[in-house]
């Protein structure tokens, strides 16, 4: 029983604050993997319930538990009184069967981090909703692990928006107790994985796999490379409204009107691979890089500028640049000024490239 064990534990914590299970419960899902949990911490005692169903009468009826200690012996005991049925009245309930143990998400999520190997211990972000299990390096990145219920709450996507450190983070990824794996919302970079996949339940207790993370990111991102995602430009933006700043050789930081986004060359499809699953940039990034330096250094004289973009020698890769712009950010004006005009390529989008970036 403890596939259904782990279904009603994981869809329980996903849909209720408090995740908790009665001693019949336990006995019908399974008490050798629920005894692991409480021995972990997972799961721990809480008051006994002060509702039960009665089973005096054939009525399923639910009452209300009355406790009552012996004054001479000290000894509890716990009654209900059926009001179904006269001649039934009060019956005598096991202290045993009232017992009732919740979940401890603080416990969970520290679990969690332990499975994964992550030194830190992380720490709950929003109370009961969202936990940070720390960093772990996946795949050659650098991966910030998060712990999320309630995914499916209309809430949700703005409460992950409302919190800083998720939106400043470069490779987020979200634990979430059920939900197929996607992506997050593009103003939110970074992924989502159900816990459902990665968790085995056992009668010896549960384990995390953590190979299947790496394969289902593995999978995730070769996908995302088959189609690449648009720049969400806002409608009546012309190249001029566009703004991109180079935030590292790798990641520029794009504005148009109100929308923001940071992307690195791979999310802008500008990129190849160079072995081991890992990628480069192409020449078409090194170009972008190399227009930004000229864009930002105003006492570049038209000499010095053909040495950094030859007008003969680059206008090939400028074209395919142009096409591969025009196509990112769905705008059909030419991205750049017209050379016989300006005398150089000067793109009409402002690009800048920041002075501390030559320094790194
Ligand atoms: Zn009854």
């Amino acid at each position: 029983m403890s596939q259904a064990a782990k279904n009603e534990i994981l869809k329980r914590m996903d849909l209720s604050d408090d995740v908790v299970f009665s001693a019949v419960e336990i006995l019908v899902l399974s008490t050798d993997l629920f005894g692991k949990l409480i021995g972990k911490g997972i799961f721990e005692e809480i008051k006994p319930s002060k509702i039960v169903q009665c089973d005096g009468c054939e009525e399923l009826c639910i009452q209300e538990v009355v406790f009552s200690t012996d004054s001479v012996s000290g000894v509890t005991r716990a009654f209900i009184v059926c009001d179904k049925r006269e001649e039934i009245g009060r019956i005598e309930v096991s202290l045993d069967d009232l017992k009732q143990w919740q979940l401890n998400m603080e416990k969970f999520s520290q679990w969690l981090s332990q499975q994964m190997h992550i030194e830190d211990p992380g720490y709950s972000i929003i109370s009961n909703r969202l936990w940070w299990l720390g960093k772990k390096q996946v795949d050659n990145k650098q991966v910030d692990f998060f712990l999320f219920r309630g995914l499916a709450r209309t809430d949700a996507e703005q409460v992950l928006r409302d919190v800083e450190y998720i939106r400043q983070c470069k490779n987020p990824l979200l634990l979430v107790p059920f939900k197929t794996e996607t992506n997050l919302p593009y103003t939110l970079k970074g992924k989502i994985i159900s816990l459902d996949r990665l968790l085995n339940f056992s009668d010896s207790g549960i384990e995390l796999d953590f190979s299947q993370i790496e394969s289902i990111l593995r999978r995730m991102r070769t996908d995302e490379k088959r189609i690449i995602k648009k720049f969400p430009t806002p409608s009546n933006v012309s190249w001029e409204d566009v703004t991109i700043e180079f935030l590292s050789d790798r990641e520029v930081l794009i504005s148009a009107f109100n929308v923001r986004e940071k992307v690195d060359y791979e999310e802008m499809g500008l990129d190849k691979p160079s072995g081991q699953g890992f990628t480069k940039p192409t020449n078409l990034w090194e170009l972008l890089v190399n227009l930004a330096k000229i864009e930002s250094n105003p006492k570049l004289n038209t000499q010095q500028i053909y040495k950094i973009i030859n007008p003969v020698k680059d206008r090939k890769n400028i074209s395919r640049l142009r096409t591969k712009l025009k196509s990112y950010f769905g705008l059909e004006d030419e991205p750049f000024y017209s050379t016989k005009e300006i005398g150089y390529y000067k793109p009409k989008f402002k690009l800048v490239w920041p002075v501390h970036l030559n320094c790194e």
